[in-house]
C-alpha cells in the first residue's frame, strides 16, 4: 500500500516504483520463500514511514543514542594546504559506534520492534555494521545473531569481541571465500527459515526491495542536516559533494537532498584497489556490467560467463562486487558521477587528514578524501567542496600501519 510520504523523507523523489525498480535497476530477485516476508516488510515500512510517531521515535534515538546532528566542520587548514575550494567535512565519524551505519541500524531495529520481531540477524564484513546492530539490539534487549566470514573474523578480531561484549552471537561462516558475500548468503538462509520471528538488518542500500529504499531513507538524514548546516554557514549550497561508495548507503544519504539541485555536482568514489584489472579493485562503474546479485539488478564485477569476480581494496567496507541499484540509476542518467581512488592515494589522504586536521578518518572515507585532494586545487577559493566523512579510523590503525610498511609493537 503506497501511502503519503512525510516531508522529512523528501517527497521530491518517489523512486523506486511499486515493484522496487529504479528504472532498469533494483527489483526483487529472491527465493519464493522470501516473497511474502519481503512484501510484509514493505507494507510495515511504508506504514511506519507515514507515521509521525515512528518518525519522532526514530529522530529521538538518532539524537539521544547516536549523537545527531553531526557537525559540519570547516577544514580551514586542509583548505589552505590544498589551495583551492573551501572544504567542509560532514562528521559522521563522530557517531556512536564510529560510522553512519548506526543510522540504519536504529531505523531497521525500531521497525522490527514495531513488527513484533524479537530476533535480529545481520551480516558483517569489516564488523562495523555488526557492531552497530549489536549495540542497538543491546539497547532494545533483542536477541542478535551476526553472520561473519571466518576470514573476516580473523582480520577483525577486535570487532568480533566488541560484538560479543554487547551480547551478540557471532556465527562464523566457512563457505565460499569466507567473507562478506558468503555471510550475506548465510543470513538469507537464516531469514528464510525464521522470518516469522526474525528481521534481517541489511547494512547498506542494497538487496531486494524494500531494502535499498529503506536504508536510503534512514541515511538521508545526512544530507538533510548538511543542507541546513551549509545554508546557515555560507548562505548557499555546496558546489560539489563527495562520498565513498561500498554498497552505497553513506553516499546516497549524503547526496539525497541535493539530487534535484543541478548546480550541485555529486561524485561517488569507489575502491580502485591496486589497479583496474579483474580481482584487483572494487570499482563497479569502472569494470562492471549489468547483472543480478543477491536480490537486485545493478552494476556488478563479473566475468564474461557471469561469474562474480574477486575484489580487492585496502578498506574492507568498500570491498564488494556490486553497487546499490539507486546509484546505478543516477549514474546511467548522469546525475551522480563516479570516480575511484587507489590504495596508495587513499593511504596518502588518510595520513594527510591526520596531520593537517587531527582527524583520523576510516580508510573507506579516505577514498572520498583522496578524490577531494585531486579536485580541490582545481576549484576556486569561492567554491565549496563538501566531503562526507562516513566513519572514524580507529579500527584501521593496525591495517594502515602495516600497509604503510610500519611495524607497531604488539
Ligand atoms: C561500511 C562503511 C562504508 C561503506 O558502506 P556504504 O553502504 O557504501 O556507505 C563506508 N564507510 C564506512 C566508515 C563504513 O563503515
Amino acid at each position: 500500500m503506497q501511502t503519503t510520504v512525510p516531508p522529512e523523507i523528501a517527497p521530491r523523489f518517489l523512486l523506486p516504483d511499486a515493484s522496487g525498480h529504479f528504472g532498469e535497476f533494483g527489483g526483487i530477485f529472491a527465493p519464493e520463500t522470501l516473497v511474502t516476508p519481503l512484501a510484509e516488510l514493505t507494507e510495515a515500512y511504508l506504514d511506519a514511514r507515514a507515521n509521525p510517531d515512528f518518525q519522532n521515535e526514530f529522530s529521538a534515538l538518532l539524537r539521544e543514542y547516536a549523537g545527531r546532528p553531526t557537525l559540519l566542520y570547516r577544514a580551514d587548514k586542509l583548505t589552505r594546504y590544498l589551495g583551492g575550494a573551501k572544504i567542509y567535512l560532514k562528521r559522521e565519524d563522530l557517531l556512536h559506534t564510529g560510522a553512519h551505519k548506526i543510522n540504519n541500524a536504529i531505523g531497521q531495529i525500531l521497525l522490527a520492534k514495531h513488527m513484533g520481531k524479537r530476533r535480529i540477524i545481520a551480516e558483517t564484513g569489516a564488523g562495523q555494521h555488526g557492531t552497530a546492530t549489536a549495540a542497538v539490539c543491546a539497547r532494545f534487549g533483542l536477541e542478535c545473531v551476526i553472520y561473519m566470514g571466518e576470514t573476516d573474523m580473523e582480520r577483525q578480531s577486535l570487532n568480533v569481541y566488541r560484538m560479543r561484549l554487547m551480547g551478540a552471537e557471532v556465527r562464523p561462516v566457512s563457505t565460499g571465500q569466507k567473507t562478506l558475500k558468503d555471510a550475506v548468503n548465510e543470513a538469507f538462509r537464516d531469514w528464510v527459515a525464521n522470518s516469522r520471528t526474525t528481521h534481517y538488518v541489511i547494512g547498506t542500500a542494497y538487496g531486494a526491495h524494500p531494502f535499498p529504499m529503506m536504508v536510503r531513507d534512514f541515511q538521508q538524514v545526512i544530507s538533510s542536516e548538511s543542507r541546513a548546516q551549509i545554508l546557515q554557514a555560507e548562505g548557499r549550497l555546496p558546489d560539489h559533494v563527495v562520498a565513498c561508495v561500498g554498497g552505497g548507503s553513506n553516499a546516497i544519504g549524503a547526496f539525497f537532498n541535493y539530487l534535484d539541485e543541478p548546480q550541485v555536482t555529486l561524485t561517488g568514489v569507489e575502491a580502485g584497489g591496486r589497479a583496474i584489472i579483474p580481482g584487483e579493485h572494487a570499482a563497479r562503474f569502472a569494470g562492471g556490467r549489468f547483472g543480478v546479485l543477491q536480490g537486485c539488478a545493478t552494476y556488478i564485477l563479473q566475468d564474461s560467463e557471469g561469474q562474480i569476480e574477486g575484489t580487492h581494496s585496502v578498506s574492507a567496507g568498500l570491498d564488494y562486487a556490486a553497487v546499490g541499484p539507486e546509484h546505478a540509476y543516477y549514474w546511467k542518467r548522469g546525475r551522480i558521477h563516479f570516480s575511484h581512488a587507489n590504495d596508495g592515494e587513499t593511504l596518502d589522504a588518510f595520513k594527510l587528514l591526520c596531520r593537517e586536521e587531527g582527524i583520523l578518518p576510516a580508510l573507506e572515507s579516505s577514498h572520498a578524501l583522496a578524490y577531494a585532494v585531486k579536485i580541490a586545487p582545481k576549484m576556486s577559493p569561492d567554491q565549496i567542496l563538501l566531503v562526507n566523512l562516513s566513519g572514524r579510523g580507529d579500527k584501521d590503525v593496525w591495517h594502515a600501519a602495516r600497509a604503510l610498511g610500519e611495524l607497531l609493537p604488539t
